[in-house]
């Protein structure tokens, strides 16, 4: 079959590689009906994520067809179509049973303290061959798994598979309730179903800031009010639409990649807050290598949380969905604390939240597919990759037909 294989950083290739084949009794395979490009993905195959294994396929966001199922495997029968959750969990331990699945004991090789097992991931997480393949084999396939409805179509539903759980997570750890103001921070597409969940959780405002022009018109589609980090500083526009008090609720949906500010106010203070950390890390190791002008990964990341903290009201709270790797340490806790701020992050519980928005897709309430902008075919599936990393106008999200 045909997938996508991660061989080295910048080096994706898409080959010929073995069917996948049912290894334990909780196995199924899928036949892969769509799968699509995350963010996550350009962290691995940017290296700002590292720890990949060459040869590891990689994807966690397909839709498809049962095609076998183990003997363990209850509730499918071949030829039922299903969207794939993109973290892996058993669902029978204490974790998995408690609701973070995102924790399961169970899933990943590496043990029970090994944290989030997902689909096309770095060595640490499983690695478990991914999704953008003609087929995959999916692990305990009863939690990793959700049918389908006929009323919902793949293009839908492939959205459900991690973007709009994630969101929705997202909303939940930053606890938004009834009248709050919320703050989303990245209107990617992971920020644009941001703003659709945590209007469903009871959300008077939203307020959207990002720095492209066609993401924040998506946003302005869903009436949230829109702030371009290139031409004012977020922070003041934040306090300035809020009375002075800020955001009740901030949802982080930017992660380690964060774009720069190229100019405005905000470019000037990263800047400096560049300098500042430049200085302290020649002090911490005076042998190190300047940054120069290079942007050094791990500078950039801490904005977004740096504008979280600073943009929340008073004792409000904030959700980090945005992805960070085991090292990055840039969280500005002295000011978080002085604040009274409360603050949750983590891995999305993609099997707690699938089935209850897959029922409001069925409703019409969401439909997950106003933010999907370009389609592949399958020769395209690199060429997809490198659009999607230049951000170029209008790439919110990209599906990808590998068969
Ligand atoms: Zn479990």
């Amino acid at each position: 079959m045909k997938a996508v294989v991660w061989h080295g950083v910048g080096d994706i290739r898409l080959d010929e590689v073995p069917d996948p084949k049912i290894l334990e009794p909780t196995d199924a395979v899928v036949k892969i009906t769509r799968s699509a490009i995350c963010g996550t993905d350009l962290h691995l195959v940017r290296g700002t994520i590292p720890g990949m294994v060459e040869g590891t396929i990689l994807g966690h966001e397909a839709v498809g067809v049962v095609e076998a199922v183990g003997p363990a495997v209850r509730g499918f029968t071949p030829g039922d179509r299903v969207v794939v959750t993109s973290s892996i969990a058993c669902g029978a331990c204490s974790y998995c049973r408690a609701g973070y699945f995102a924790q399961c004991d169970t899933a990943n090789p590496n043990g029970p303290s090994a944290g989030t097992c997902f689909f096309g991931g770095p060595e640490a997480t499983g690695p478990v061959n991914g999704l953008q393949a003609e087929y995959a084999r999916v692990p305990y396939a009863m939690t990793s798994m959700v049918r389908v409805p006929d009323a919902v179509s793949d293009e839908q539903a492939i959205l459900l598979s991690d973007v709009f759980p994630t969101a929705w997570f997202g909303a939940r750890l930053a606890e938004v309730g009834d009248g709050d103001t919320v703050l989303v921070l990245g209107a990617g597409v992971v920020g644009q179903f941001a703003i659709a969940s945590a209007k469903r959780c009871g959300a008077a405002r939203v307020i959207v800031v990002d720095g492209i022009a066609s993401r924040l018109d998506k946003a302005r589609e869903q009436n949230a009010e829109t702030v371009d980090f290139n031409a004012e500083d977020p922070v003041a526009v934040v306090r300035e639409l809020t009375g002075g008090i800020g955001a009740d609720r901030v949802i982080e949906a930017v992660g380690v990649d964060a774009e720069r500010p190229k100019t405005g106010p905000a470019a000037e203070q990263v800047e400096q807050w560049a300098d500042r950390f430049e200085q302290e890390r020649r002090q911490a190791a005076p042998d190190a290598a300047p940054r120069g002008d290079q942007w050094v990964p791990g500078d950039a990341p801490s904005l977004a949380l740096r504008w979280a903290v600073q943009a929340v009201a008073k004792a409000g709270s904030i959700g980090v969905i945005g992805v960070y790797p085991p090292g990055f340490d840039g969280f500005p806790i002295g000011e978080a604390l002085n604040r009274n701020l409360t603050l949750k992050m983590g891995n999305c519980h993609h099997r707690l939240y699938l089935p209850r928005l897959l029922d409001l897709v069925v409703s019409g309430t969401v439909d997950p597919t106003a933010f999907i902008t370009r389609r592949e075919e399958p020769v395209d599936a690199v060429s997809a990759y490198e659009s999607f990393d230049r951000r170029e106008d209008g790439w919110l999200k990209t599906v990808l037909e590998v068969a």
